[in-house]
């Protein structure tokens, strides 16, 4: 550490939502939140969240925190023989030592506060994801931050929030700049964009001088390339913007990776969702095509759709014959991953190369009995959920209990409508 700052150490600003990729990246705001917010399906701004642009000072400062932070992690002796988990238990103490040093005790109350403003009536899944949007983070929650990334190797960089492509290119480069010279070891920056933005509000020279200041892959949710589906869920782009925008980002030498979303047509615009996201894949042939299935999140337009009755939610069966679909169509060269917790089945190739191997896995599935896709269903949405919290909340397992012999689940006993119930709960808590 170079010295101990005197006038105390704050938090730095963190992006909660980014791509799984980029789950251990160092992470810097230089916008807040999201200018569209109006995606039917999307919960992740909608309770209040104001878009903002950050100030060069604004995201300077942050810097500047998260290198005086790291700084003072590795003083504290964290890291000097490489970064372990149990490095966790020393974060709070070096925490309450920067605190100590800096009288700024003040950011515990400030974290409370931000916890307190979920109101008390809101809809008990969507108070589960709101907690986990961290907006105002604590010296503790950035210092994890800075250890997660360390532990992940230190190399790569997202820059939030929703759509980084409408930053001018210059003021992104300065920023560029400045965390590179004070973070050397970064190798990758990535950002969320919007195709809308690139086909239309970017030009190819903007984009080029994007990539030459170091930016390398942009990450857009296509969600789908069927302009009636697009439409229905107000996502503010149309399959043009899609391929153009994907096209022009190769084009200026960006990698390019896209999400979709099976399920988003329900099960009226279902064939035809599947039919065009991949015509638009074969015309933009991204690098990565990245499967988040739908998940229908409460107080979003899209619930009130379904109450409506326009829009009736695929089951799960529909969806993994939308992928089939999809996945038989696919021409272009690209990578595909499912690496969300929302989907069901494993599908990771190269495309068109491995479509065989990944249509066999889902027509493994298909094939099934119907309780056992039941079953396959709640055993996969279970392990998803280890994966993301570690272990099973007391009502989960007091649920799962029942089934449990010599440390198996056996559910071949449970009936339809409890395993699809179990399954459901599990599956309203998951990130996607
Ligand atoms: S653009 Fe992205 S963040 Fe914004 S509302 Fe749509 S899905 Fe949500």
């Amino acid at each position: 550490m170079n010295e101990k700052n005197p006038g105390g150490l704050e938090p730095f600003e963190i992006c909660s939502i980014r791509p799984p990729t980029e789950n251990s990246s160092l992470t810097f705001r230089l916008t807040r939140n999201c200018y569209w917010n109006k995606c039917a399906f999307c919960p992740v701004y909608k309770m209040g969240a104001r878009f903002s642009r950050r100030s060069l000072d604004e995201i300077r400062r942050d810097i500047d925190r998260a290198r005086q932070l790291d700084d003072w992690m590795l003083a504290g002796g964290i890291g000097m023989n490489g970064y372990t988990r149990a490095d966790y238990g020393k974060l709070p103490g070096l925490a309450e030592e920067i605190r100590r040093t800096g009288r700024k005790a003040h950011h515990e109350a400030r974290t409370q506060k931000a916890a307190a403003e979920i109101p008390e009536d809101v809809d008990p899944r969507l108070a589960w994801f709101i907690s986990w949007f961290n907006d105002q983070p604590s010296l503790e929650d950035s210092l994890a931050h800075l250890l997660s990334w360390r532990m992940a190797g230190g190399e790569t960089c997202f820059l939030g929030d929703a759509d980084g492509l409408i930053l001018k290119p210059e003021f992104l480069a300065t920023v560029l700049g400045e965390i590179k010279s004070r973070f050397p070891s970064l190798q990758r920056f990535t950002v969320y964009g919007r195709t809308r933005t690139a086909a239309r509000q970017r030009s190819l020279a903007d984009l080029r001088s994007m990539a030459a200041a170091g930016l390398n892959r942009v990450h857009f949710g296509i969600e789908s390339g069927s302009d009636q589906v697009l439409a229905f869920v107000n996502k503010g782009e149309c399959s043009a913007d899609h391929i153009e925008g994907c096209l022009k980002t190769k084009e200026a030498g960006l990698s390019c990776s896209v999400y979709i979303m099976p399920g988003l047509g329900g099960t009226a615009r279902s064939e035809e969702h599947a039919l065009e996201t991949a015509r638009v894949i074969n015309a933009a042939a991204p690098d990565f095509v990245r499967l988040r299935t739908l998940e229908i999140f409460p107080q979003t337009p899209l619930e009130q759709a379904v109450k409506e009755g326009s829009f009736t939610e695929c089951p799960e069966e529909q969806v993994v014959r939308e992928l089939r679909i999809l996945i038989s169509r696919i021409d272009a060269e690209t990578e595909l991953l499912s690496d969300s917790a929302s989907n069901l089945l494993d599908l990771y190739g190269k495309l068109p190369h491995d479509r065989s191997r990944l249509l066999k896995i889902i027509d493994g599935y298909l094939d099934l009995p119907e309780q056992s896709k039941r079953i396959f269903s709640l055993h996969a949405r279970l392990r998803s959920f280890l994966g993301q919290y570690g272990g099973l909340p007391e009502d989960l397992y007091e649920i799962l209990s029942p089934y449990a012999r010599d440390g198996e689940l056996d559910m071949s006993r449970c009936p339809n409508d409890t395993l699809e119930g179990i399954t459901r709960t599990i599956r309203s808590r998951l990130m996607p």
